[in-house]
């Protein structure tokens, strides 16, 4: 009758990745209330930690919820709870934290008649409510866990790609504002075609890292030529908290998401927890407030708590 999750945070990106790799996190997400009803519909009953929309059609659990509904046409409805602990706009896939939840447990309440794969489709209509754009980026890995890869949108292709065990994630999320909307204007139209072979040849190099669990090609692959020199201006430090990150043992490190939050790749929960101390020992003194993660990869994505 109704079901308990943890809806994870996710980084989209990864580098390398822009707009087609995402990875899940373990220890940063939601939790969501979802209750079946005998009122059809889809409802926002209470939201915790955020001061966000309760109206179904302005909130993108209830729009990717709805969008699942309309496909399944279950004989009851659905009240959603939303524990907010991940902040709208922090580059950790909050909106999508949100749409792959409601998604997730509409369909466990009716019986699972959908992979978690096929709820992609239905959860990006949550993220086009955030970002304008039904992108899945975020939902895709927030919903199977891992590295996901999108391949492709028409027709929608997610990859799932393996992750090696001892690979953690450090997190620093600065307490300022990073509006998707200005991270998207400072992109070009054009890019530069030798730039355009150094991304690819790095975004294959850390796939096959992922697979081999080759963790020094994954450090060497972590490089960002098209999108991160045009977007690290609008992070305050950011120079300084990527180095001090890859100074502390950190394979790697790049924007998550289009920001402000910074993540960085390590070998092993001790190194992961180094990197993120040293991010956060630059932001000290700064007045910039900030929080720090220190995670696994998640391998499974949502879970009923
Ligand atoms: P993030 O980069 O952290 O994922 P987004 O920019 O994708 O954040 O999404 C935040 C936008 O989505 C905000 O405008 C917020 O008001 C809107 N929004 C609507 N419903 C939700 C929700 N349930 N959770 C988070 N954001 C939501």
């Amino acid at each position: 009758m109704e079901v308990k999750i943890f809806c994870p945070a996710t980084v989209a990106n990864v580098s390398c990745g822009f707009d087609v790799l995402g990875l899940c996190l373990d220890t940063a997400g939601d939790e969501m209330l979802v209750e079946r009803t005998m009122q059809p519909g889809v409802r926002i009953k209470e939201i915790t930690g955020a001061n966000l929309p309760l109206d179904t059609a302005q909130n993108v659990a209830g729009v990717a919820a709805t969008a699942l509904v309309e496909k399944l046409h279950p004989p009851y409805g659905f009240d959603i709870t939303i524990h907010k602990k991940i902040k709208a706009g922090s580059g950790l896939g909050s909106s999508a934290a949100s749409a792959a939840g409601a998604v997730f447990a509409v369909n466990h309440l009716v019986g699972n008649p959908l992979t978690p794969k096929e709820l992609v489709h239905y959860a990006m209509q949550g993220e086009k409510l955030a970002s304008g754009a039904a992108h899945a980026d975020n939902v895709a890995p927030a919903l199977l866990g891992g590295f996901t890869l999108v391949r492709s949108y028409e027709p929608l292709d997610i990859i799932e790609i393996p992750a090696p065990e001892n690979l953690y994630v450090a997190i620093i999320h600065p307490h300022i504002e990073v509006r998707t909307k200005d991270a998207r204007a400072v992109l070009k139209d054009r890019i530069d075609f030798k730039k355009a072979v150094i991304q690819t040849a790095n975004l294959a190099g850390l796939i096959s890292g992922l697979y081999t669990a080759d963790f020094d090609l994954i450090g060497r692959s972590l490089h960002d030529v098209l999108v991160e020199p045009l977007r690290a201006h609008l992070i305050p430090h950011f120079s300084f908290i990527k180095k001090a990150a890859l100074d502390a043992g950190a394979l790697g490190a790049g924007i998550s998401g289009s920001g402000p939050s910074v993540f960085a790749l390590a070998k092993g929960n001790e190194a992961a927890g180094k990197a993120a101390g040293a991010m956060a020992q630059v932001l000290e003194g700064t007045g910039i407030d900030y929080e720090i993660h220190v995670s696994n990869i998640n391998p499974v994505g949502i879970k009923i708590v």
